[in-house]
């Protein structure tokens, strides 16, 4: 056994007191963001009615490559963090590997994911513009349970827009959310008038993120003192979520490791972004190289077969155009698509990032993502949530590769969160009744054309 200690835990004082912005290091930057009605990139001040200003110039800011963490911030991280850096030496040892395996684990606060990074950060920038509240969507539930406990810590009104499959299957989510003093709304509502037109049209209809994200602007920007706030996919998100991949870095420099490889389930591209960051800011500037594999599902494989074209973010075609890897916004994931990760889009800074070719993709099927999260539940004691269990994945198929070259790769991969709201999800597939769907090239060809032109 080596002498890396199973947890590399950072010090208080060693969490990062800045975030790491990569666009700064990025020769391609992110596109813009564009008006629908005009074509024209978005300029600050139109979003304001939307974002809160301080997150809005955090959305524009291509320049600046660390921005200070506001101490309120600082203090709330160290309630949960810095989080872990674990060696998989229970996973290396089952796989018989000679790849060393570490995982950061994001799982350890009561919303049971990264997602409370960002969240405390958008709560607090609401606050100090004097706001009343925010609104926002959730899918699964995560973002939304985030966001109320950041809104608890500080006071603000959390009202949170529930796709309706969830609301109506995850009942202990919503309560935890409304645990926390939010408001959750089942998605469509009868309670804004885009809920109230896409229910007329789609009678019956169980809701979609896409949608979810329609109905919370209208709530947001029909109210006086609220603004929206989003889980993912922004760039502000990404910035904040830097903090995974700076701690990852310095736990790492700690013990003498340099990375090879390093694995991240993609949805909106939030924890990958964050936990690679300051990883392809290395690689941006010329000072080292990674192997980077950001992994999706095959039934939402917005990377590995969508377009990268200028998209709507929502199903309202309320928000601004976004440029990214879709799969159009009208896509929905199969019905028996258990595992999360179902936005049609991806975070323009991972878009550019794939597109020229410093990050690759890769997309797995459901069942082979819960045959990896039970292995890893066995063996390293952690339940770990559908989503997360991707990264488990490809993790693990990399370490057998070197199996069977005799590499001793070093492989880190993101961890992102715990699945103890997913057993319905677990238990599909304990009972064998979870079957994988990839949708057929027509299917996404058709999705596709009715991306706007440009
Ligand atoms: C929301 C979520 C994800 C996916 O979101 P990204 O923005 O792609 O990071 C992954 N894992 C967990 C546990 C989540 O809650």
């Amino acid at each position: 056994m080596s002498d890396i200690p199973y947890k590399v835990y950072l010090s208080e004082k060693e969490i990062p007191t800045q975030w790491y912005n990569v666009r700064a290091d990025m020769k391609n930057k992110p596109a813009p963001l564009v008006n629908p009605g005009t074509g024209e990139p978005m300029k600050l001040e139109e979003l304001f009615p939307v974002f809160c200003e301080e997150l809005c110039r955090q959305e524009f800011d291509n320049e600046n490559p660390y921005i200070d963490i506001p101490q309120e911030i600082q203090d709330f991280y160290k309630m949960y963090r810095p989080s872990p850096l674990v060696r998989a030496y229970c996973l290396e040892k089952a796989l018989g590997t000679p790849a060393h395996i570490y995982y950061k684990f994001e799982g350890n606060n009561t919303s049971g994911s990264h997602k409370l990074n960002s969240a405390i950060a958008q709560a607090y920038y609401a606050k100090k513009q004097g706001l009343k509240g925010v609104t926002t969507e959730t899918g699964a539930g995560q973002w939304g349970t985030a966001l109320s406990m950041a809104c608890a810590y500080l006071g603000l009104d959390c009202q949170v827009y529930m796709v309706k499959v969830s609301y109506e299957q995850k009942p202990f989510r919503r309560e935890v959310m409304r645990t926390y003093g939010a408001k959750v709304t089942p998605s469509p509502s009868m309670e804004t008038n885009i809920g109230r037109a896409i229910n007329e049209q789609y009678p019956g209809t169980t809701g979609s993120l896409g949608c979810a994200i329609s109905e919370a602007v209208e709530a947001a920007t029909s109210q006086e003192g609220y603004r929206y706030v989003l889980g993912s996919v922004l760039n502000q998100v990404l910035l904040h979520q830097s903090v995974i991949g700076l701690e990852a870095k310095a736990a790492l420099d700690k013990v003498g490791v340099k990375a090879d490889m390093i694995i991240g389930c993609a949805g909106g591209g939030s924890n990958l972004g964050g936990l690679i960051s300051p990883f392809v800011g290395q690689m941006l500037r010329g000072e080292a190289d990674y192997e980077i594999i950001a992994v999706e599902p095959a039934s939402c494989p917005s990377l590995t077969r969508g377009s990268y074209v200028y998209d709507f973010c929502d199903t309202g075609k309320v928000c601004p155009l976004a440029k990214m890897y879709t799969l159009g916004s009208g896509y929905i994931p199969a019905p028996n698509h258990a595992g999360g990760l179902r936005y049609h889009g991806m975070s323009p800074v991972i878009s550019q990032l794939y597109d020229d070719k410093l990050i690759s993709a890769r997309s797995v099927k459901q069942t082979e993502v819960f045959e990896a999260a039970e292995m890893f539940a066995r063996v390293e004691g952690i339940l770990p949530a559908p989503e997360s269990s991707h990264a488990i994945r490809v993790a693990i198929d990399e370490a057998l590769k070197c199996k069977e070259t005799g590499e001793e790769k070093n492989i880190l991969f993101g961890l992102t969160g715990t699945g103890y709201f997913d057993m319905v999800a677990y238990q599909q597939y304990n009972d064998g009744t979870m079957s994988d769907y990839v949708p057929t090239d027509e299917e996404i060809a058709a999705s596709l054309a009715q991306c706007p032109k440009f």
